[in-house]
C-alpha cells in the first residue's frame, strides 16, 4: 500500500514536472584555460569516461549503484562522454523509441537506465513514464539499480532498455522487467551491435525468461533493436549467462 502511494506520488511528481525543462546540475565553473590546457582536459575527460564505462560494463548492477552513489560526479562525466559518442551515430535509438511512443495511446512506461530521461521529458505528457537510473540527474528520475525498481508487479505496459543492459548481471534486469510488466506487455531493447555476438542465443535466453520475440530491427549500423512480449512470468531460477553481451569498450578519442 505504502509502495503504491509512493509510486503515485512519484507519478504525480513526474507529471507536474514535465512542463518545466529539466534543470541540469551546474557544471564546473567556466574554464579560462589555454588551448593546450583545454586539449589536455579533453584527454583526461576521455580517459575518465572510458574508465567509468568499463567499470559499469564489468560489474554488477548493485556494485555500480554503490559506486555511483558514492561519487555522483562520476555520472556527469560518464554522461558527457556517452552523449559525445552517441552524437556521432546517424540515429540515436532514444529518438526511435520516442517516435514509437508518440504514435500510441497513453501507456505506463518504465525507462530503465534512462540517462537524462529524455524519453519522459518528451512523451511524459501523454504517457506515464517511470525513469530509473543509478543517480537522479534531474527530478524526473528515481535513483536505483534497475534490478530492483520501486514499481508493483504488472504495473507497466512497456519496459525500455535503451543501451542500458550494462551490468554483468543484466539478466536480473530482464527478470525485473518481467516482474513489472503485465502479461502481454512489451519489452523493448536497443543495444550496441558489437555487444551482441550471437543474436539467436540472446533471443533464446530472453525467451527462456518468459518473453517472446515480436520484432527484430537490424537496419541500423550502430545498434540492434529487439521487441519482445511478456508471455509468462520468469522462471524462479536464473541461468547465469553474462557472456551473451560483451562490454562495449569505446575507442580512444
Ligand atoms: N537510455 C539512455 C542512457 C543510456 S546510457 C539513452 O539511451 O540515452 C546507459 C545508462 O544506464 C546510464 O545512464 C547508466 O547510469 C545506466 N545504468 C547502467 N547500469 C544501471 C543499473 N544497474 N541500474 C540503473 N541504471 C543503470
Amino acid at each position: 500500500k505504502q509502495n503504491q502511494q509512493q509510486q503515485q506520488q512519484h507519478q504525480n511528481k513526474s507529471q507536474s514536472q514535465i512542463k518545466k525543462p529539466a534543470q541540469k546540475p551546474s557544471l564546473t565553473p567556466p574554464n579560462k584555460l589555454s588551448a593546450l590546457q583545454q586539449k589536455m582536459q579533453q584527454k583526461l575527460k576521455g580517459a575518465r569516461f572510458r574508465w567509468i564505462n568499463e567499470a559499469l560494463y564489468t560489474t554488477t548492477g548493485d556494485k555500480a549503484f554503490e559506486m555511483v552513489q558514492g561519487d555522483p560526479s562520476i555520472f556527469e562525466e560518464y554522461h558527457q562522454g556517452f552523449t559525445a559518442q552517441v552524437e556521432k551515430w546517424p540515429v540515436n535509438p532514444v529518438d526511435m523509441f520516442i517516435k514509437q511512443l508518440q504514435a500510441r495511446d497513453p501507456l505506463v512506461v518504465a525507462d530503465m537506465g534512462c540517462g537524462e530521461a529524455r524519453l519522459a521529458a518528451t512523451v511524459g505528457a501523454v504517457h506515464t513514464v517511470h525513469s530509473f537510473d543509478l543517480v537522479a540527474y534531474n527530478d524526473l528520475i528515481t535513483p536505483c539499480n534497475v534490478a530492483d525498481v520501486p514499481l508493483a508487479d504488472g504495473a507497466a505496459d512497456i519496459v525500455i532498455f535503451c543501451l542500458a543492459l550494462m551490468g554483468t548481471d543484466f539478466l536480473k534486469f530482464i527478470r525485473e522487467a518481467n516482474r513489472i510488466l503485465r502479461t502481454g506487455g512489451e519489452l523493448k531493447i536497443a543495444e550496441v551491435v558489437s555487444r551482441v555476438s550471437d543474436v539467436a542465443a540472446f533471443v533464446a535466453e530472453l525467451e527462456g525468461q518468459g518473453f517472446k520475440l515480436k520484432h527484430k530491427d537490424t537496419k541500423n549500423k550502430m545498434f540492434i533493436m529487439l521487441d519482445f512480449v511478456k508471455v509468462r512470468a520468469s522462471p524462479a531460477k536464473l541461468t547465469a549467462n553474462p557472456g551473451l553481451l560483451k562490454p562495449c569498450i569505446y575507442k580512444r578519442r
